[in-house]
C-alpha cells in the first residue's frame, strides 16, 4: 500500500481492468488566489473490472466523493489510494470521485508561479513518471491507456490548453470560461497535461501532407520580449517534415509548445502540449551550443511523439528505450533537419562524458535495468538510461545502417500504434527489416554494466609498423565486453602541425584486433582509436600520443578534438594526468578553440578540478584567472569569445580574487551587460565578500524578475559570512520552505566554490538530517538538499562511510545519492593524492 507502485501489482490491475475512456474536470478559476492552496477536480472512469475490487492512485488533498454507476460509496483515501469495491463483475460501470488537489511549488504536479514583473499566476503540469495522481484520480501506469476527455476551468482571458485543440468554451460568468477539448487517442497518465495562464502565445500552422497541424509556442507574458519564435518554429517545421517522412504520420492534431517556469527538468513530450524549460527563452546572447542543445531538447521531445506517446514501454524497465531513442533521434535530427554541423560533436564533449562518469560509479546498471517499482524507476532518470543508452542506439544504427533502422521503426510504430510495447517487440521490428541477428548485440550492450577500455598498442622497427593491435580490456565497473564498430586514426606531425594520415575502420569483436591495413607503414606519432566518437568506450592513450595531444591537440578536426579532450580529462579524474598539465593545455590550446560547445566543456573541467582536485594551488587559479582576462581583452569586441572568456574570467575570479566591477563599468569594449552577465559579477563579487546589502538590492531594484530574484538569492548567500550561512542552512531546510529555483539558488549561494573551511560546520549536521531531508520533502526538493549539501571536502570521506554503514535500512533512492557524492569525494581525494 502506499504511494510507491510495483511492477507486479500493476501488471495484475491492466490484466483486471478494461478502461474505456476517462473524462477529467479541473477548475482553477481560484489560482489567482495564493491564500487558495487547492483546486477542485471531478473524474468519471468508464471501465469494465473482472474483480470486485481494485484502486484508483491519487494523492491530493482530500477526496469527498465515490460513486459506482450513480451510488455513492465509503471514502477510502489513505492520501495515495482511493479503494473501489463492490464493481459490477465484466460489465461496464462508471467510477466517479470528487476530490481536491493541492498547487505545486516543487515543480510535481500542478506546479503554480507568480511573476514577480506584473503578479500574474502562472500553472502547468507535469508528471513522469507519476505525478498525474497529484492532480487527478486515475491508474497511474504506462500500460492502461484510456481516451482522456479533459475539461479546464479558469479565467477567461487566460490561455487554457490540453493535448488535444479546444472543443467548447463556454462563459460561466465572472471572466470565467469553462473550456471542454476533444477525446485523446488512447494516452498513459503520465503523458497528459494542462496549461494554464496569461502565457504569451505566437501561431503558426505546419503544412503536412496529411493537412495543416496548429503549431503554437508559448512563454511568460514578461519573457515575450526574449522569445525567438521564427528560430523555434524553424526548428519545430524542420523536424516534422523530417518525422512525418522516416516514421508515418503526426498523429496528435496540434502541436503546441510551452517555456514554463521553475521547471526541473528540460522537456516533457506531452503529446500536442510539450513543455520546456524557462532556460530555453535566453535573456542575453547564447552560444552556437546553446542554441544547438536546445534544438537537441525539441527535436528529442518530436521525436517522442512517435516513440514513447504513440507506443509507450509497457513499464518502467524500457523508460531507457524510449529515452536513448530521442536522444539519438535528438542529435541525428539536429544535424540532419536542423542544421546544427556540431550536434554530435556536443553530445561528445556534453552527455557523453557524464555518462561516462556515471558507467563509472558503483551505482552503474545495465542499461536495461531491473525495475522492480516507481522509486526504481524514479533512480533511473540518468545518465546511463539516456546518453549510454544513446550511445549504445547509436552503435546499432552504425551497425544495421540507417534505412534498416528507420524500416524497423516505421513497422514497430504501425505494429504497436496506440498501444505498449517492449525492447523484444523493437528489436523483433529491426531484426525483419535488417535481416541480421540483434539478441547478441543487444545482450552485449544492454544487459552488461560498464564500459571497455581500448588501447592501441604497436610494435615496430627501423621507424615501420609490424603490428597494430586494439586491445579491449574491462574498465571500471564492467562486467563484459561488447562489440565496437568504429574507426582508429594515425596521425602525424605536417609543417609542424598533427595531421590526420589515414582513418581506418574497424570492428572490434574480441580482446586483440588487428589493424592489417596499416602494416609497413612509418610509426606514427598519434595513434586514436574511436577517433570519431562511434562507440562508448574509454580510450587509454598510449604515453607518445598523450603527449602529442597536450602539445598539439588544437590541430585536430573538431570532433576528433572532443574525443581526444575526454581522454584527458578521465586522466585527469584516474591520477594518472596531473592538475597543472591539463590546465596548462587548455591555457595553451582553448583559446584557439573556436567550438563554442568544446570551450564549454574545457572551461567547465577546468573549474571543477580547480575546485575539487586542487583546491590549495592558488599559483594554478591565478594563470587560469589572467589567461581568461587576457583572452577576454584581446578578443574581438562584442563577439562570442569574449562573452564566454570574460564569463570564464568572472567565475575564475572566485578561486583566485580579483575585483571584477570594472566589467560592470562597461570597461569590456563591445561587451553586452545583460541582466544575467550583471549577477555573474555580484555573483562574483559577493564570493569575494565584495558586495554590500545596499549593492545587491540595488542590482534586483534594477531586474526585479524571476530570474533576477533567484540570481540575487545566489548572490546574497555566497558572501562568505557564517550567519548568513547559517540563515541560508536554515532556510534551505525549512519544511514547505522554498520553491525549486529558490532552493536551488539558496544552496549555490551556501556552497559558493572555495568556501569549504567556512561551510565544513554543516557537514556533520548534514548527515545527522539526512533522514529527515529524505522523509519530510517532496523528492524534487529532497533531491536538491542531499545533492547540493554533500560536504565537498574530502576529510569528510569518514562520515559518509559511517553514515552508509549506519543507514543500510535506508531508501534505495537516498543511499543511491550518498554513495555516488562519496565515490566523486573519492575520486577527488585520490586526485589530490596523486598531484606531485
Ligand atoms: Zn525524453
Amino acid at each position: 500500500m502506499g504511494a510507491n507502485l510495483t511492477r507486479e501489482e500493476t501488471a495484475a490491475r491492466a490484466r483486471a481492468i478494461r478502461i474505456e475512456k476517462q473524462r477529467v474536470s479541473v477548475d482553477v478559476r481560484d489560482a489567482t488566489d495564493l491564500s487558495q492552496p487547492t483546486y477542485p477536480v471531478n473524474t468519471s472512469i468508464t471501465l469494465t473490472s473482472s474483480g470486485p475490487q481494485t484502486w484508483l492512485d491519487y494523492q491530493g488533498d482530500a477526496v469527498t466523493a465515490v460513486l459506482v454507476d450513480g451510488d455513492p460509496r465509503p471514502v477510502e483515501f489513505d492520501g495515495a489510494r482511493i479503494q473501489l469495491r463492490g464493481l459490477p463483475l465484466d460489465q461496464v460501470c462508471v467510477v466517479e470521485v470528487q476530490g481536491a488537489s493541492r498547487y505545486s511549488r516543487s515543480g510535481e504536479g500542478m506546479h503554480r508561479f507568480q511573476d514577480p514583473v506584473d503578479a500574474q499566476i502562472y500553472l502547468y503540469t507535469q508528471y513522469e513518471p507519476a505525478d498525474a495522481r497529484r492532480v487527478f484520480p486515475c491508474f497511474e501506469q504506462p500500460d492502461i491507456k484510456p481516451q482522456f476527455t479533459f475539461e479546464l476551468t479558469g479565467p477567461e482571458q487566460w490561455q487554457l490548453l490540453s493535448n488535444q485543440p479546444e472543443i467548447s468554451r463556454e462563459a460561466m460568468g465572472n471572466e470565467v470560461d469553462h473550456v471542454i477539448f476533444a477525446p485523446t487517442p488512447p494516452l498513459s497518465t503520465y503523458l497528459t497535461c494542462l496549461v494554464a495562464g496569461p502565457y504569451h502565445r505566437v501561431d503558426d500552422v505546419w503544412v503536412s501532407p496529411g493537412g495543416d497541424v496548429e503549431l503554437a509556442w508559448l512563454c511568460r507574458a514578461s519573457l515575450a520580449p526574449h522569445l525567438d519564435a521564427e528560430e523555434l518554429f524553424r526548428i519545430t517545421t524542420a523536424g516534422l517534415d523530417y518525422l512525418n517522412v522516416a516514421f508515418g504520420e503526426y498523429v496528435w492534431g496540434k502541436y503546441h509548445q510551452v517555456m514554463v517556469p521553475e521547471y526541473n527538468l528540460g522537456a516533457m513530450e506531452n503529446p500536442g502540449l510539450v513543455t520546456y524549460t524557462e532556460s530555453y527563452v535566453f535573456r542575453s546572447p547564447a552560444t552556437p551550443a546553446q542554441y544547438q542543445q536546445r534544438s537537441n531538447t525539441i527535436l528529442h521531445e518530436m521525436s517522442h511523439m512517435w516513440f514513447g506517446d504513440l507506443v509507450t514501454p509497457r513499464w518502467w524497465s524500457d523508460l531507457w528505450l524510449k529515452e536513448s531513442f530521442a536522444e539519438f533521434m535528438g542529435a541525428h535530427l539536429s544535424k540532419e533537419a536542423a542544421g546544427f554541423e556540431d550536434a554530435w560533436l556536443n553530445f561528445t564533449g556534453g552527455r557523453k562524458s557524464r555518462a561516462h562518469v556515471a558507467d563509472s560509479m558503483p551505482t552503474t546498471h545495465p542499461i536495461v535495468a531491473d525495475i522492480p517499482d516507481l522509486e526504481a524507476a524514479k533512480n533511473n532518470f540518468d545518465a546511463i538510461t539516456y546518453s549510454k543508452g544513446a550511445s549504445a542506439l547509436t552503435q546499432l544504427v552504425h551497425y544495421v545502417g540507417l534505412e534498416a533502422f528507420f524500416a524497423g521503426c516505421r513497422l514497430y510504430f504501425e505494429r504497436h500504434a496506440f498501444g505498449n510495447a517492449t525492447l523484444t517487440d523493437f528489436l523483433a521490428a529491426l531484426t525483419e527489416t535488417s535481416k541480421m541477428d540483434l539478441q547478441s548485440w543487444a545482450d552485449a550492450w544492454l544487459q552488461t554494466r560498464g564500459h571497455d577500455e581500448l588501447t592501441a598498442e604497436v610494435q615496430g622497427s627501423d621507424a615501420v609498423i609490424e603490428r597494430l593491435v586494439i586491445r579491449r580490456g574491462p574498465g571500471e565497473m564492467d562486467d563484459g565486453t561488447r562489440p565496437h564498430a568504429t574507426t582508429v586514426g594515425l596521425y602525424d606531425m605536417v609543417d609542424g602541425r598533427l595531421s590526420l594520415r589515414d582513418r581506418h575502420n574497424v570492428l572490434i569483436s574480441s580482446d586483440d584486433t588487428e589493424v592489417a591495413a596499416v602494416v609497413g607503414q612509418p610509426l606514427a606519432v598519434a595513434i586514436l582509436p574511436n577517433d570519431t566518437d562511434q562507440s562508448f568506450v574509454r580510450v587509454r592513450l598510449d604515453p607518445a600520443t598523450r603527449r602529442a595531444l597536450l602539445e598539439n591537440v588544437s590541430d585536430l578536426e573538431p570532433l576528433v578534438r572532443a574525443t581526444s579532450w575526454a581522454s584527458l580529462f578521465s586522466d585527469v579524474r584516474d591520477g594518472t594526468l596531473m592538475v597543472a598539465e591539463y590546465v596548462d593545455a587548455v591555457i595553451v590550446h582553448g583559446p584557439r578553440e573556436d567550438r563554442t560547445g568544446i570551450l564549454t566543456s574545457l572551461i567547465g573541467h577546468v573549474e571543477d578540478a580547480l575546485q575539487r582536485f586542487v583546491p590549495d594551488d592558488r599559483d594554478l587559479a591565478t594563470r587560469w584567472r589572467d589567461t581568461c582576462r587576457t583572452v577576454a581583452l584581446g578578443a574581438p569586441t562584442g563577439s562570442m569569445r569574449q562573452l564566454q572568456w570574460a564569463k570564464a574570467f568572472i567565475r575564475a575570479a572566485v578561486l583566485a580574487p580579483s575585483d571584477v566591477s570594472w566589467i560592470l563599468d562597461g570597461e569590456l569594449a563591445g561587451l553586452e551587460m545583460t541582466d544575467d552577465l550583471r549577477w555573474l559579477v555580484w555573483q562574483s563579487l559577493a564570493a569575494q565578500d565584495l558586495a554590500s546589502d545596499e549593492a545587491l538590492d540595488g542590482a534586483l531594484a534594477a531586474d526585479d524578475t524571476a530570474s533576477g530574484r533567484v540570481a540575487h538569492l545566489h548572490a546574497w548567500y555566497a558572501r562568505p559570512r557564517l550567519d548568513l550561512k547559517q540563515e541560508a542552512w536554515n532556510r534551505a531546510h525549512t519544511v514547505d520552505g522554498e520553491t525549486n529555483a529558490h532552493l536551488d539558488a539558496i544552496l549555490q549561494g551556501l556552497f559558493a566554490p572555495g568556501q569549504t573551511v567556512l561551510t565544513d560546520g554543516f557537514a556533520t549536521h548534514y548527515f545527522a538530517a539526512l533522514r529527515d531531508v529524505w522523509q519530510d520533502h517532496p523528492v524534487e526538493i529532497a533531491r536538491r538538499l542531499v545533492l547540493g549539501g554533500f560536504p565537498a571536502n574530502v576529510t569528510h570521506l569518514p562520515l559518509a562511510e559511517t553514515w552508509l554503514q549506519e543507514n543500510t535500512d535506508a531508501s534505495t533512492a537516498l543511499r543511491r545519492l550518498v554513495v555516488e557524492r562519496r565515490f566523486e569525494l573519492e575520486v577527488a581525494a585520490r586526485v589530490r593524492a596523486a598531484q606531485l
